[in-house]
C-alpha cells in the first residue's frame, strides 16, 4: 500500500515537472516579440492602463475587458467592445516612431450617440456617423512627438481613416475605409 502511495507519489511529481518543463519551455519559444503591449493614459478621465492585449495572433479577452472599460464614454460612462484592431494600430503606430514603450494619451475613446450629438453642437470637427460610436476609432496623441509626425505614421500605416486635428494637437485613427482629412487645415498644413 505504502509502495503504490510512493509510485503514484512519483508519477505526479514527474508529471507536474513535465508541465512545468514544457510551459517554461513554450514560454521561451514564444518570446517577449509574440506579447504586445499598450500603456495608455485617458486625457479626460485621468486614468492611466499598462496591459498585454495580445499573445501572438490571439487578443486577450480580459485585457479587452479593461480595455474597453478604460476607453468607455467618459461623459455616460458607456462600455463598448473596440474593434481590436484598433489596439494594434496604436502598438504600431509607437513602434513605427521610435518609442514602442510610449504612453499614448487618449483624447477620445467611445463615444455614444448623446456624447457625439452633444460634440457636434459645439464643434464642426465632428461626424454625424462618427466611427467613435461603433467603438472602431480612437483620438490620440504620443508625448514628445509632433501631430504632424503622428498623423504621417498613421498614413503610412494605411489601416484605415486618420484624421488630423493640429489645433487641438490630436491624431484621429479608425479601422474604417483608408480615407483621411484635415479638421482646421491652411492649405500648407495638408
Ligand atoms: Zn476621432
Amino acid at each position: 500500500m505504502r509502495l503504490t502511495f510512493a509510485l503514484l507519489c512519483l508519477v505526479a511529481c514527474m508529471l507536474a515537472g513535465a508541465s512545468v518543463q514544457s510551459s517554461s519551455a513554450s514560454r521561451a519559444d514564444s518570446g517577449d516579440a509574440d506579447l504586445h503591449r499598450l500603456r495608455l493614459y485617458h486625457t479626460h478621465t485621468g486614468e492611466h492602463i499598462d496591459i498585454v492585449y495580445r499573445r501572438g495572433d490571439a487578443f486577450l479577452p480580459e485585457a479587452e475587458e479593461q480595455l474597453d472599460h478604460f476607453l468607455r464614454d467618459h461623459r455616460t460612462g458607456e462600455v463598448k467592445h473596440y474593434d481590436p484592431r484598433v489596439f494594434d494600430i496604436l502598438s504600431d503606430l509607437a513602434a513605427s516612431l521610435g518609442h514602442p514603450s510610449a504612453e499614448i494619451q487618449i483624447i477620445c475613446g467611445y463615444r455614444t450617440s448623446w456624447s457625439n450629438e452633444f460634440l457636434r453642437a459645439r464643434s464642426s470637427g465632428v461626424a454625424r456617423s462618427s466611427l467613435h460610436m461603433q467603438a472602431h476609432a480612437i483620438d490620440i496623441r504620443i508625448p514628445g512627438v509632433d501631430t504632424l509626425t503622428l498623423r504621417n505614421a498613421a498614413l503610412r500605416l494605411a489601416r484605415g481613416g486618420v484624421g488630423y486635428y493640429p489645433r487641438s494637437g490630436f491624431v484621429h485613427v479608425d479601422t474604417g475605409r483608408v480615407r483621411t482629412w484635415c479638421y482646421g487645415c491652411t492649405s500648407s498644413q495638408n
